[in-house]
């Protein structure tokens, strides 16, 4: 059974799984999620992303306590009974049913979506060689709009900067804040070296705080790195030194040209090629498989 969804509790074929469709989650998108990785049938972090999940879903005021089964217990349950070693993990939480309209009084209990499928696998060509990007017109949401660091089911901002970067032929987005400085992908955080320095745009920008974000600076840093977070403009990315994405499915993903422009001479560079390195010992590490993340992403 290697696609599994448990709705509240009940698991399920994906093709019998089923959400009122009186739910706001589809109704407004009001919910917020997760994606969790599992290496060898362990879920990779899985606290901290259950603690960013309970930290969205009170940004929204979504009842995270009242959810109607334990989240943590129904992800090992759902991941036990998909058998699947290597597997992409979807928390969704949403306000739940009720009535139409925007008033969330009478709603809920909130609804728990935990979908575990294989893990989608990059071609070994992408971790090699790298991605292109393209700095798309699609600006990232203000944070006084919907902060980017809520990780919400609303997600028309990072789809249409994903659907303009495929029609530029790139791979990834990169989204700009209405000021003009580097924010993110569409669903992965940025780095750039410049000058033997490792930087990436501050939450201040308005972006999400991607937990592989946050490792990345962690072994940086213990690698003796300078690394921290820096305001970038996109002239910093074009002609960085190098440059790469980080996420949870993507892990570290060295970036080859940014809106066309080779960065550097379009070859993965030393920080990167290390950091890809320390992250997959980190990962071994933590979930005690005999392979590494990047020979696994196919
Ligand atoms: N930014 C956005 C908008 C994302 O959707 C993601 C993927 N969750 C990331 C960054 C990377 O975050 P993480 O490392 O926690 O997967």
């Amino acid at each position: 059974m290697p696609e599994r969804i448990n709705v509240n509790g009940v698991l399920a074929a994906p093709e019998s799984a089923s959400v009122s469709p009186l739910d706001r989650g589809f109704l407004f998108g009001d919910g917020v999620y997760e994606t969790i990785r599992a290496y060898g049938g362990r879920p990779f972090l899985l606290r901290e992303h259950l603690e960013r999940l309970q930290r969205s879903a009170e940004r929204l005021e979504i009842p995270y306590e009242r959810a109607v089964v334990d989240i943590e217990q129904e992800v090992h349950r759902t991941l036990g009974d998909a058998d699947l070693p290597d597997a992409a993990i979807r928390i969704v939480l949403t306000r739940g049913r009720g009535p139409v309209g925007y008033d969330p009084e009478g709603c809920g209990p909130p609804t728990l979506v935990i979908h575990v499928r294989p893990c989608p696998v990059l071609p070994p060509s992408f971790v090699r060689e790298g991605v292109d990007v393209a700095i798309v017109e699609v600006t990232r949401n203000a944070r006084s709009a919907l902060d980017p660091a809520i990780k919400s089911s609303n997600l028309l901002n990072n789809f249409l900067a994903w659907r303009a970067a495929r029609r530029l032929g790139a791979f990834e987005p990169i989204l700009l804040n209405a000021a003009g400085r580097l924010t993110e992908g569409a669903s992965s955080n940025l780095f750039v070296a410049r000058s033997g320095r490792l930087l990436t745009p501050p939450l201040e920008d308005g972006l999400l705080e991607g937990i592989t974000r946050g490792v990345v600076l962690e072994l940086a840093r213990a690698d003796g790195l300078d690394a921290g977070e820096a305001s970038l403009a996109a002239d910093d990315l074009r002609t960085g030194d190098e440059a790469f994405l980080t996420s949870t499915l993507k892990g570290v993903l060295p970036i080859r040209r940014c809106d066309g422009w080779p960065i550097q001479h379009g070859r993965p560079g030393t920080i990167t090629r290390r950091l890809i390195a320390l992250f997959d010992a980190r990962v071994q590490a933590e979930t005690k498989t005999g392979s590494a993340p990047g020979s696994m992403r196919r």
